[in-house]
């Protein structure tokens, strides 16, 4: 695969977290003065890479697997890789797709088909890959059963500016590039999450299992990893929100938190004609994910079928039987 440290400026340093800085190859680009103080940084895996400039703030990143997008093609450019590389990098990435990958593309078809699309976002200055080495943050990821191969990200360089609370990033993904992200702070201060999200998302469309013919609509993030179903991130789900999620076509199963909020999800689920499940779960279990910590996905995901309802008058003695229990 193509060696980006080979491309870099020869004077480097490396911090102690493995970031390498130099003098930034972006600014002059982007109508900035050039940098001359050692103002880029980047961090490299064998699968990935990203990069930010604190002079002009340019950002790019690459991930193996995943198309180099516009961003990272100009980066490289820049850095003087000919073209003929950058393609190879990206036909290369390409190859290391899953089924997933190849399903993907089927949706990306459909969606333009349908007008669903985001913009490219960055992801937070000095993103970087969550590895097991990030001991403290690969520890909460795993406890919410996250899956492994998913690219969660942490970020523990400060910035110089701010000082970071601890959390880990979740990027937004869809149609292959990077639209957003969630970060969940570890420190149990407020607010627990800080996100940069576009209107009509929802998290998790893209990484949906192949072979299911339903998909199960959850409030949180976590709920919807460990699950694999997809998080609407509120207690409502928008009008462009549901678009999306029809455009899976398949079956969905809404299965609210059980709280009093959860309860606005169930009549939202009924006004889209959705079915919803609200399973008898063992005591403490609050939401999709609390349900996986304690039983299991396979358990939890058991819970959820056996519990699906999709009459409005069952949905609504299920609804009226979490209000009881709510009370008591
Ligand atoms: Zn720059």
């Amino acid at each position: 695969m193509l060696d980006i440290l080979a491309y870099l400026p020869a004077k480097k340093k490396q911090t102690p977290s493995g970031w390498l800085s130099f003098d930034a190859v972006c600014c002059q680009h982007n109508g900035s003065t050039k940098d001359i103080r050692g103002r880029g940084g980047l961090k490299a895996t064998d699968q990935s890479w990203s990069y930010h400039c604190f002079n002009c703030g340019y950002t790019a990143s690459f991930i193996l697997g995943r198309s180099v997008m516009f961003k990272a093609r100009r980066l490289l450019t820049w850095m003087g890789v000919p073209e003929v590389e950058i393609e190879m990098l990206n036909l290369e990435s390409l190859r290391h797709r899953s089924i997933h990958g190849i399903i993907q593309d089927r949706q990306q078809t459909w969606n333009t088909l349908a007008g669903i699309t985001f913009e490219e976002r960055d992801l937070p200055p000095f993103a970087e890959l969550l590895t097991p080495e990030h001991e403290p943050y690969w520890e909460y990821v795993n406890a919410r059963h996250m899956p492994a191969d998913f690219p969660a990200m942490v970020q523990i360089e400060n910035d110089g500016i701010h000082w970071i609370r601890p959390h880990v990033v979740i990027p937004f993904t869809y149609d292959d590039k990077i639209v957003g992200y969630t970060c969940r702070f570890l420190d149990n201060r407020q607010p627990k999450f800080i996100s940069d999200s576009q209107p009509g998302y929802v998290f998790g469309v893209d990484l949906q299992p192949a072979d299911w013919q339903h998909v199960i609509v959850t409030e949180g993030i976590f709920d919807a990893l460990s699950i694999g179903g997809v998080a609407v991130m509120h207690n409502t789900i928008s009008d462009a929100q549901a678009r999306l999620i029809r455009s899976l076509g398949r079956e969905m199963i809404v299965v609210p938190d059980q709280d009093r909020a959860g309860i606005e999800l169930i009549d939202r689920a009924v006004e889209l004609g959705w079915a919803v499940s609200v399973p008898d779960w063992p005591a403490g279990c609050k939401d999709v994910n609390d349900a996986v910590i304690k039983l299991g996905r396979l358990g939890a995901l058991l819970t959820i079928m056996q519990s699906r309802e999709i009459s409005k008058i069952k949905i609504e003695l299920r609804k009226k039987a979490l209000v009881k229990r709510l009370r008591t």
